[in-house]
């Protein structure tokens, strides 16, 4: 008997390839060469055609795309929430791939639900939420917000459901917050003109002083306020909301509380830092990115409810083509947005099961680490002036004055090292992030080498931004 090779093999095996031809461009460009948009048709045969093409042409487009293409595990990669890679995390993800499972029910996911519901149970208890509590794996961080924003709702006015919204609902965040909030006002229907952005102090949290006499106000004039977001790492300074002093606030007015912690929630596993949310058990729902700071391959966003009901109450729908077996709790489709859903769950927890949650904790105390070593750099040196504050892992500066926006696309453009920028009352800066845990205190420093260097080789960015200051 001959034996049968499988379909799949041959792929694989041009995978493997793919991977190490990856790995290799990786160590040899960290930053990918930018090609100019009007030139990419010349560096990558994206075009289809009505022809197939051999498996050795294939096998050169990836190579040439993946050359082209940002890289965002390397040591030069600082330019948005995530970075870096965690083996663990991909090992489980490729494995989801392979598995191809549909997370709604049992008889389809199996063994899958009883990941993804270990790993709920296990943030709940690491945020303090007791028995009844729950949760699910959205598609993202926005998402993650606006299933929050929609069980506030519907626990504030049940009839929405059947009859729309029938008074005016108002939400509060800060101004600080992500922009999320206000795409998920207009796609509730509570409306972006109900959102009150609360200001924030000097450091960028919400100031709760502030949230009250905008929810007083709010009364006054007859509205209903219902959802209040904090945040756990605002987007631009990483500053953290006050979560207790906020928590008081909804206790009085019976409003929701979420916790967005895309960002930096992720400091629920360190005892050294979890009291930057102090009072998140008081939250009704909570939600954290693993794809930001655990590494986790994009992407991995848990949404952790205080009460399970409301989640089944605002998401679960009967469907008899689709749940046959089994019982509600292991039919995850009765408390997920959608229907077909990615399995996510694998890669965080092969990550988590692999290094447990003490490895989770050194990763988050190694991200405050570096971010420590960078902060006290710039604090140091003259020529730089910083604008964030400690304890954060985004580090904000500028260098010699010169304009954050400017910097930033010239060191992108010549494929120094990737950085973006941000802003914060009035003020634009370079934030440079140490999200990537597989960074030195070496690494680090090395960032602000480029950058120096960069800058004393083109006098021009010192001129430029004498122009655009002045
Ligand atoms: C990143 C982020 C989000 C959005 O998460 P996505 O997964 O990108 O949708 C929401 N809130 C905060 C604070 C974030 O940093």
């Amino acid at each position: 008997m001959t034996e049968q090779k499988n379909a799949l093999l041959p792929d694989l095996e041009l995978f493997k390839k793919l991977v190490d031809f990856l790995l290799a461009e990786e160590k040899e460009n960290q930053v990918a060469k930018r090609v100019d948009v009007d030139d990419l048709e010349d560096v990558v045969n994206v075009a289809i055609s009505d022809k197939p093409i051999l498996d050795n042409e294939l096998l050169s487009t990836l190579e040439d795309l993946i050359e082209a293409t940002p890289k965002t595990a390397t040591k030069l990669f600082f330019n948005q929430l995530f970075g870096g890679r965690q083996g663990k995390a991909v090992l489980g993800d490729l494995l989801a791939v392979l598995l191809n499972n549909s997370m709604y029910t049992y008889k389809v996911a199996g063994p899958q639900v009883a990941i993804e519901k270990e790993i709920i149970t296990q943030s709940c208890a690491k945020i303090g939420y007791g028995e009844d509590s729950d949760g699910t794996i959205p598609t993202g961080g926005s998402m993650s917000n606006y299933m929050a924003l929609i069980m506030a709702r519907d626990r504030a006015e049940p009839k929405i459901r059947t009859h729309g919204l029938t008074q005016t609902l108002v939400m509060y965040t800060s101004q600080e917050s992500h922009y999320s909030n206000a795409k998920n006002a207009s796609f509730s229907g509570i409306g972006r003109n109900q959102v009150r952005y609360i200001p924030t102090n000097d450091k960028g949290q919400m100031i709760t002083q502030k949230l009250r006499e905008a929810v007083e106000a709010d009364v006054k004039a007859g509205n209903k306020p219902f959802y209040v977001t904090a945040t756990a790492g605002t987007t631009v300074l990483g500053a953290f909301d006050p979560v207790n002093e906020i928590a008081d606030i909804c206790e009085e007015h019976d409003m929701w509380l979420h916790v967005d912690g895309a960002y930096c929630g992720a400091v629920i596993f360190s005892d050294t830092y979890k009291n930057l949310i102090k009072g998140m058990e008081r939250s009704d729902s909570f939600s954290y990115n693993a794809h930001k700071m655990l590494g986790t391959p994009l992407t991995c966003s848990l949404l952790l409810v205080k009460e399970k009901k409301y989640l089944a109450h605002s998401f679960g729908n009967e469907a008899e083509y689709l749940y046959q077996t089994d019982d509600d709790d292991f039919n995850l489709g009765k408390t997920s947005f959608q229907c077909g859903r990615r399995n996510d769950a694998l890669k965080f927890w092969t990550l988590w099961k692999s290094i447990g949650s003490n490895g989770l904790e050194e990763m988050v105390d190694k991200q405050f680490e570096l971010a420590s070593v960078a902060y006290k750099y710039v604090s140091k040196h003259p020529d730089y002036t910083v604008y964030s504050f400690e304890p954060s892992i985004s580090v904000c500066f500028n260098y010699k004055g010169i304009d954050a926006k400017a910097l930033c696309t010239a060191l992108y453009e010549e494929s120094e090292t990737v950085v973006g920028y941000g802003s914060f009352k009035n003020e634009t800066f370079v934030r440079f992030v140490t999200i990537n845990p597989n960074n030195s205190e070496e690494d680090i420093l090395n960032f602000f080498k480029i950058v120096e260097d960069f800058v004393a080789n083109s006098p021009e960015m010192l001129s430029q931004s004498n122009s655009i200051t002045a």
